[in-house]
């Protein structure tokens, strides 16, 4: 699940942190061709009616051609939620509320295509498309009874972008405009309040000259306007941008103007019809900045999308103490409870709210108190400062909680809403499906059901099986001995711990190094994405629930404590104060994002409380749906024991080579590499051969009931092998022969290249006695308990077969020693033998493996790695620039290679069912937990997938839906 709120730009207070870099790569922003071309004369004035003129260029064009423009407002719309693809969901969401009545600024959305169309025309528009937008235009002055460009009663609006997938934060929206030194006046005289025209112009310039001009710093400089607004606040002793004059702003648009003089060399653009196009061009052109293209790349949305533009009349909510801004969501999105919920800002505009430049209220009273608690604020001050909208504007609060709870009950989903207050009167400015948590997702997803709103099928579909992760980490061990340093807002659940840094950049570092951060800041930016990724924890001092931060982390699954206001950071040092505390960089902190709690050094941690409530409910349902089993690799009865509860239905890959890495155990194994003959490999094996026994005994217990694949040794067997001269030294001593000797062994067995050397099943061909002291271990160990009444289902993987005969060998061998042990044993125990595949040769010919193979086990890391010629140890020096750069979509080692090596496995399961119809399947590559490539196995008719303890229930819930889809 993708998530940002966004947060543009600053647009008061502070400064050293509104840093942003990426944007600024995207420098030369192409300029559309009509940008500089005059207005038509405006024919269309008197028509208002967009349908009618479009009708009309229609057939002055004798063709039926594309429409490009569709208008909302006044209760009527083109389009509808569904147009996500033409109006982009921003448009598509506008125009359905507004289709159901609700209170929207007129506007028209220019489609998806018209982007796609400039990109493929060398930055050119329809041609039609200018006289498109005039007529939508004049429908919107009809609409509200003013005019764009009108000196005494002007038309303001904003332009804003909207991708078909939400991408919050890529793309830059512009508002106010149609603003100069004329119409400013207009607005003034209008208003009868000169602070707010000057202060409505002022952000025009600025957010113009930052998204338009181009004018967003490079790397971490401070905005350029930025600056200017610091000093002229400093010059008047003012906080806030709110304590500043009409006067003072005044002055700001002509400082903001003249460095746009300085910087660019050109005048501000007074013509609004040129600060249409300009707008309406550096929206479709942001579809291709740094910051755009790397969000694409991180949640797979296609270049070829395109963006939709959004022109919209402008309300005010920066107009006075009876105009607020705000966001909002119909539930909690930390927690799923469903309770009305979010934040807003009296007198601001757009999106100070989550800017972080005042400290943001709450729209009901009870989170107000709850806040104001937390805060360690009197209830007095708050009500004072700070209250609700409930108590503020009793009015609109009730309409907005009825609004949302309406398009909630319309959208089937929890809505994540902006508004904004204008003179006492409430407008809608978005609604979308809103970010949330996993343990919101899930809770959200079972209430739904429970509320009669969408059904299972529905609630199982809404949650992202990569996201329950979250759920089934730990968190801070309440028992802990801890030193609370100090509270923010609980922001995204979950417990952290780490390192302190404070900048993406060196959480980006210390992360590469293997060390775990929390990355502090004053608050995040978009440009932040890349170091909030890697860290543990983030934590802000700016900034509440809707804040950037909040919302990155929780779609992250991050744990993230926001708005943490007694930080007092330093970035140029690297530290940060709470009182008389000091916290120095690379020191430890620990979050906790369910709490809000901050507390000094490395807490410990207990582990999650696994499948409760309603996740279990959800669960219960994915499990009755899916038709792939699970199960799970596990190498210990440790991991076997985990991954039973989370719900494994079997081991689908028991590695015995970890078993061999037992401090106690490595001589022997040792021993056993290096012997000289047979025999003395066969006194080696005999001390090993109890252990596995012990090994497997237990395995078999925890698995009581359930299949249980074991791998014989699969590693080369050099990995086993000591290298420092004092362990061959003490080696040679315990074995009784000379050290010299035993260096020449162990370099005898050096590869070249390992990986295609002697090991697998190539191990078992040249050394019989390896592979039969690990079948004799397991066949002991079942009877043993079996004869205890424990349910033993052994299978027996013989790794690395690229050839029948290689398994028909083995496979004899094992059959053999099985049978000879049972015979004697005179216990009954299930098993079967069969192999990975897991080297090309072997699915081409599966139908001849088949032959000798009572399963299949896809072993998808080494088909990776030999499919695609890559060495997966190796790849780090070139896969991420590969995936980095779009020549894979991914790291096939992460996602399977659904087109190649995905193809080699559809052969071999084609292969060997064309030999054993029934002949059972599964995955045991780390594939087996990841959403898609559990999709896939579904797809080509696997019996099972089998990953890590703590992905079984990713895999579970993938299965279900992937059954779903089918
Ligand atoms: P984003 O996609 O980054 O959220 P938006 O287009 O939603 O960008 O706009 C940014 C901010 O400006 C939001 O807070 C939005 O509510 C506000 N805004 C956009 N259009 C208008 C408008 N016509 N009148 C008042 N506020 C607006
Ligand atoms: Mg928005
Ligand atoms: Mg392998």
């Amino acid at each position: 699940m993708a998530v940002v709120r966004p947060k543009k730009r600053s647009t008061g207070v502070r400064s050293s942190t509104g840093r942003r870099t990426s944007v600024a790569k995207a420098k030369a922003r192409p300029r559309p061709s009509v940008a500089k071309a005059k207005p038509r004369a405006r024919t269309q004035h008197a028509v208002g009616r967009g349908r009618a003129t479009t009708a009309g260029a229609a057939r002055r064009k004798g063709a039926a051609r594309s429409r490009y423009v569709y208008f909302f407002g006044n209760g009527k719309a083109d389009g509808r939620a569904e147009m996500k693809n033409l109006l982009g969901g921003k448009g598509a969401n506008l125009a359905e509320m507004a289709g159901l009545g609700l209170p929207v600024p007129p506007g028209f959305t220019i489609t998806t295509e018209v982007c796609t169309h400039y990109y493929a025309n060398g930055h050119q528009y329809p041609p039609q498309l200018r006289a498109d937008v005039a007529a939508h235009l004049a429908r919107i002055e009809a609409a509200v009874g003013r005019r764009f460009g009108d000196p005494t009663n002007p038309l303001l609006v904003s332009v804003r972008s909207g991708a078909r997938a939400s991408m919050p934060g890529m793309m830059d929206t512009v508002l106010n405009l149609g603003l100069n030194h004329q119409t400013v006046q207009g607005l003034i005289a209008k208003s009868q309040n000169a602070r707010f025209g000057w202060d409505s112009y002022r952000r025009f310039i600025q957010m113009y000259g930052d998204v338009v001009l181009g004018l967003k710093p490079e790397g971490k400089e401070q905005d350029p306007f930025e600056r200017i607004l610091e000093e002229k606040k400093h010059a008047r002793g003012v906080e806030a941008d709110t304590d500043l004059s009409a006067e003072d702003l005044r002055e700001l648009t002509h400082g903001f103007k003249a460095l746009i003089r300085e910087r660019l060399g050109v005048e501000f653009p007074d013509d609004p019809q040129e600060q249409l196009w300009g707008a309406i061009g550096a929206v479709f052109g942001s579809w291709n900045n740094a910051r755009a293209i790397t969000y694409r790349k991180l949640y797979n949305i296609p270049e070829e999308w395109g963006t939709a533009v959004n022109v919209q009349a402008m309300v005010f909510g920066n107009l006075g103490n009876d105009c607020a801004t705000g966001v909002a969501f119909s539930r909690d999105p930390a927690t799923g409870e469903r309770v009305f919920y979010g934040d807003f800002l009296r007198n601001a505009q757009g999106e100070d709210v989550v800017a972080g430049i005042r400290t943001p209220q709450q729209l009901t009273k009870r989170a107000s108190i709850a806040w104001a608690t937390a805060q360690g604020i009197s209830d007095e001050e708050r009500a004072r400062k700070y209250p609700s909208l409930e108590e503020a504007m009793p009015r609109c609060f009730a309409q907005l909680e009825k609004t949302a709870r309406l398009l909630e009950r319309h959208y089937r989903d929890m809505q994540d809403l902006e508004f904004t207050i204008e003179g006492g009167r409430l407008w809608m400015l978005q609604t979308r499906n809103g970010k949330r948590t996993a343990a919101a997702a899930v809770k959200i997803a079972v209430d739904m059901v429970g509320e009669r709103l969408i059904d299972r099928e529905t609630a199982i579909r809404r949650v992202d099986p990569a996201s329950i992760d979250q759920l089934l980490h730990p968190g801070i061990d309440p028992n802990a001995e801890k030193e609370l340093l100090t509270r923010g807002v609980p922001a995204s659940p979950g417990a952290a711990t780490g390192e302190v840094v404070f900048s993406a950049d060196e959480a980006a570092e210390a992360a590469a190094a293997g060390r775990k951060v929390i990355l502090v800041r004053v608050e995040t930016s978009p440009e932040d994405i890349h170091g909030m990724q890697v860290a543990e924890g983030i934590l802000t001092a700016r900034g509440g629930q809707a804040s950037h931060a909040a919302v990155v982390a929780r779609g992250m699954g991050k744990t993230c404590v926001a708005g943490a206001s007694e930080l007092d950071i330093r970035y140029d040092p690297g530290l940060f104060h709470v009182g008389q505390h000091r916290v120095n960089r690379g020191d430890w902190i620990t979050l906790d994002g369910s709490t809000g709690e901050v507390f000094l050094g490395r807490v410990p941690m207990v582990a999650s409380r696994g499948e409760t409530g309603e996740f279990k409910t959800l669960m219960t349902w994915a499990d009755r749906v899916r038709r792939l089993k699970v199960r799970c690799n596990a190498d210990t009865p440790n991991d076997a024991a985990v991954a039973r509860e989370f719900g494994a239905e079997g081991i689908g890959l028991c590695r015995t080579e970890h078993m061999f890495f037992e401090p106690e155990r490595i001589g022997a194994v040792r021993e056993m590499i290096l012997a000289r003959d047979t025999p003395g490999r066969e006194r080696a094996l005999a001390k090993l051969l109890p252990i596995q026994r012990g090994d497997f005994l237990a395995i078999f217990r925890v698995m009581d009931g359930l299949p249980v694949n074991i791998r014989l040794l699969d590693p080369p067997l050099h990995e086993f092998l000591p290298h420092g001269d004092d362990e061959i030294a003490a080696l040679a001593a315990s074995m009784g022969v000379d050290a010299d000797e035993l260096r020449a062994r162990r370099d005898a067995l050096h590869e070249i290249n390992p990986m295609l050397g002697l090991r697998g099943c190539r191990l078992g061909i040249v050394y019989p006695e390896i592979y039969l002291m690990q079948v004799r271990a397991i066949m002991e160990a079942a009877c043993e308990v079996a004869r205890e009444k424990v349910r033993v289902i052994p299978e027996i993987m013989i790794p690395l077969v690229g050839h029948v005969h290689e398994l028909r060998t083995l496979r004899a061998e094992t059959d053999a020693l099985c049978r000879d042990i049972l015979a004697r044993t005179g216990v009954k125990v299930p098993y079967t033998i069969g192999t990975m595949i897991e080297v090309p040769r072997a699915a081409l010919t599966a139908d001849e493996i088949a032959t000798e193979a009572d399963f299949f086990s896809f072993g998808t890391n080494d088909l990776t790695q030999m499919g695609f010629g890559l060495s997966r140890d190796d790849a780090a020096k070139f896969l991420p620039q590969y995936v980095e750069r779009g020549i894979l979509p991914a790291d096939p080692f992460a996602v399977i290679d659904q087109r190649g090596i995905g193809e080699l496995m559809r052969i071999g399961v084609d292969k060997g069912r064309r030999t054993r119809p029934r002949l059972k399947i599964g995955i045991c590559g780390e594939h087996g937990g990841e959403p898609a490539s559990v999709a896939f196995c579904d797809r080509i008719g696997l019996d099972y997938v089998s990953c890590s303890p703590y992905r079984v229930p990713i895999a579970r819930l993938a299965a279900a839906q992937a059954a779903l889809a089918q």
